[in-house]
């Protein structure tokens, strides 16, 4: 017997992405940016004092939500900064998900997590499959109002096949669905376009993250981009201290430092560029991305699954996901030169 909560007691956990420790591997698993973050991030941590180690930080983090609305153009009351993205996404959950009714809306396929996150809040999901071309649906709105859903997630860029949906897509979304609508926007630092411009609408909730466009990973910070009730709305339901000192410091001098994060970006586009070229060369079938990764279906005879395996003997790890169409797939974080060319050669070898 289980002391676990029904819900729990049947969840499947979340799966991340392998962090293998070997010293000489190329690792492109999971969406990690290849570049060092800015340097005054790590001195701006450096200066931490013992003081404000001592003292709790500041719960709504008032500095880094300055810089951050500055940055935007928005408002303080526009921003909420969290632990990770993740949290934002678990903070939506509580805040807006009913249990057994008013669940989520999500795609297929999507970000793994959402799945996770609501059946830890035992919150029903709405799933629309996504067209061939990786596009939303046009009814997806529509269906997802008529199972009640309270919460859209739609990942943008998405992920994992890099495809990008127009402005225009989720501002009608927004429109017509009648929850809230949150847009995911963890790759948009490598993208072209982003929804900024949804901010002012009383339903859209945009996911920022430093993870991936500012090299953060370890870091766990993230925020979200809001009409200022949302934002009040999550506040409820965050944890008190939910953003450390070091990460709050480390975050604004990553924001104040953006440029790095752009140089970082343009290298990492040039790169995604030449490595789907190869890709296709290889005989790989790999849509345009709009983010730092690559969703690349290997060619008729090579099995993705074995492949992923081969790759992982050589010390090159990519994501392989068991999951409707994405079962003949491999996804590949785009590297440095370097680790791309180990990847395009370590390809050719196993041909
Ligand atoms: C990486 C990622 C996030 C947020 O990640 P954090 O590291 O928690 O900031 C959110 N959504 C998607 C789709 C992601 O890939």
């Amino acid at each position: 017997m289980s002391y676990a909560r029904d819900n729990i007691a049947r969840l499947i956990a979340y799966a991340p992405g392998e962090q293998p420790t070997a010293e000489r591997m190329v690792k492109l698993n999971t969406n990690e940016n290849p570049y060092p973050p800015a340097d005054a991030v790590l001195k701006a941590v450096g200066r931490v004092s013992a003081d404000q180690l001592r003292r709790y930080p500041p719960p709504l983090a008032p500095a880094f939500r300055q810089v951050a609305a500055r940055f935007h153009c928005l408002e303080p009351a526009n921003v909420i900064a969290t632990n990770g993205g993740d949290e934002l996404l678990r903070m939506a959950f509580t805040a807006f998900c009913g249990v057994g009714e008013c669940g989520i809306g999500q795609t297929q396929p999507t970000y793994s997590l959402y799945e996770v996150l609501a059946n830890i809040h035992d919150t029903p999901i709405t799933t629309v499959p996504l067209n061939e071309d990786w596009s939303i649906p046009d009814d997806f709105a529509a269906q997802l109002n008529k199972a009640g859903c309270r919460l859209a997630l739609v990942v943008n860029p998405h992920a994992p096949s890099g495809h990008l949906e127009p402005v225009a897509k989720l501002e009608a979304i927004a429109g017509e669905f009648r929850g809230v609508l949150l847009i995911d926007e963890a790759y948009v630092d490598f993208a072209s376009t982003s929804a900024l411009p949804l901010v002012g609408r009383r339903n859209v909730l945009i996911l920022r993250t430093l993870s991936k466009g500012y090299s953060l990973a370890g870091l766990r910070f993230g925020y979200g981009l809001g009409h200022a009730d949302l934002i009040a709305t999550l506040d409820k339901v965050r944890d008190s201290y939910n953003t450390d000192i070091l990460a709050q410091v480390a975050a604004i001098a990553a924001i104040e430092n953006a440029e790095t994060a752009r140089d970082n970006a343009t290298k990492v586009i040039a790169e995604r560029q030449r490595l789907t070229s190869a890709l296709i060369e290889l005989g790989f079938i790999v849509p345009p991305s709009e983010t730092n990764f690559l969703l690349a279906q290997p060619p008729d005879g090579i099995e993705a699954e074995s492949l992923y395996q081969s790759l992982r003997e050589k010390a090159i790890f990519v994501r392989y996901f068991r999951q409707p169409r994405l079962t003949d797939k491999l996804r590949i974080t785009i590297g440095t030169p370097q680790q791309n060319d180990a990847l395009i050669a370590a390809l050719k070898s196993l041909r």
